[in-house]
């Protein structure tokens, strides 16, 4: 029976608490590859993730809410500026020095680091070769430089500096920057996995800068946030939190995110990894997540910085954790549960199937 239009009810979604803020900008990285053990693959930090994202977040009634261009005050206190100037530049002197039309190299890609065994106790020079430079600041060979990547790179950064504004601005106790590309292993003076500027840190820079004395970091993405902890490893106003794929069962980063790591200077002791085993599910995973909130709660944060990487879920190619989308959901109650003003910031995740839906279920928790 055909019933009028009118008749048929219409459901539409509640209002999602949490504001997404995003750059479009965000897309205009597109690295077509990684070289991963000398072989070009696909890679899958891909646009579409954060399409998936953002399509997720629209069905359940998200606002979304376009990043307003930040100046580069905040961006300066994480980053030398020497690491910009190359991110800034690099694709541009590469494209000039032919590499795409002599060698088919499309995008800026190292082939030598001027490793602590390499100089020894001679100092680091700059180098004149743009294909010598491409080393000079990335720390492996997955995390390539093309056309775009600057301009989505600085756009994620202005999602994360809007996203502390509303925060910072009582608009919102929680909001979400929906970064593309993720930022987490990106240091003061490096980038590598896949990120190029450090989105989470940016955004605890920015809530100190507003007024709050003391900002926790928890990253709960599959793999340890290197480049975070780096930034703040001396630092006693930020206090780091991990959970992730041990380093030492053979997984990325490899060389750093053990728990032996707590800190330095004025920072020791706010600094707390939690390694787990390749295989590990909700259960050990969410004691750990409890385990950082409480160490959150101890080191009294006022405010909280959330590295939401879902590739700890069970269908994510990236890693061998298998948390599920409720295991991801009672994290982020766990972490809402701490009642602090929150800025999320997007890392990985991606299986392009199921990581909206995960990053929901986090963020429905958050707000409690
Ligand atoms: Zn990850």
């Amino acid at each position: 029976m055909n019933q009028p239009l009118l008749d048929v009810p219409r459901v539409q979604p509640a209002a999602f608490p949490v504001p997404t803020v995003w750059s479009p900008d965000c897309v205009r990285h597109e690295p077509l590859a990684e070289i991963w053990l000398g072989v070009r693959t696909p890679g899958t930090e891909v646009p579409q993730r954060a399409a998936a994202i953002r399509t997720s977040l629209l069905s359940a009634g998200a606002r979304i809410v376009e990043a307003t261009r930040h100046d580069d005050t905040i961006l300066d206190l994480v980053h030398g500026a020497a690491l910009l100037q190359h991110l800034r530049t690099v694709y541009r002197d590469w494209t000039a020095a032919g590499f795409p039309t002599a060698v088919g190299a499309d995008r800026v890609v190292p082939y030598l680091f001027p490793t602590a065994g390499l100089l020894g106790t001679l100092p680091l020079r700059e180098p004149a070769a743009v294909h010598a430079r491409a080393g000079r600041y990335c720390y492996d060979t997955m995390t390539l430089v093309g056309p775009g990547t600057w301009e989505a790179a600085r756009g994620a950064v202005d999602a994360a500096l809007t996203a502390v504004d509303m925060v910072a601005g009582h608009q919102t106790r929680v909001a979400y920057a929906l970064c593309r590309p993720p930022g987490h292993h990106a240091g003061r003076e490096s980038f590598g996995g896949s990120c190029y500027l450090n989105n989470a840190a940016v955004a605890a820079q920015a809530l100190l800068s507003a007024g709050y004395s003391r900002v926790a970091v928890i990253d709960i993405d599959a793999h340890h946030g290197n480049g975070t902890q780096s930034v703040f490893y001396d630092r006693g106003e930020v206090f780091y939190g991990s959970v992730h794929v041990d380093p030492g069962a053979g997984w990325f980063p490899h060389y750093v995110g053990f728990a032996d790591e707590r800190g330095a200077g004025d920072g020791s002791g706010a600094n707390l990894n939690e390694p787990l085993q390749p295989g590990t599910g909700d259960g050990h995973w969410l004691r750990s997540v409890e385990r950082l909130a409480g160490a959150v709660a101890g080191f009294a944060a006022t405010a909280l910085v959330v590295s939401l990487g879902v590739d700890a879920a069970a269908d994510d190619p990236e890693s061998p954790l298998q948390v599920t989308a409720d295991g991801y959901h009672e994290a982020g109650l766990v972490l809402g549960s701490l009642g602090l003003p929150t800025v999320a910031v997007q890392e990985g995740g991606y299986h392009l199937g199921t990581l909206g839906a995960l990053v929901v279920a986090t963020l429905s928790g958050l707000c409690g």
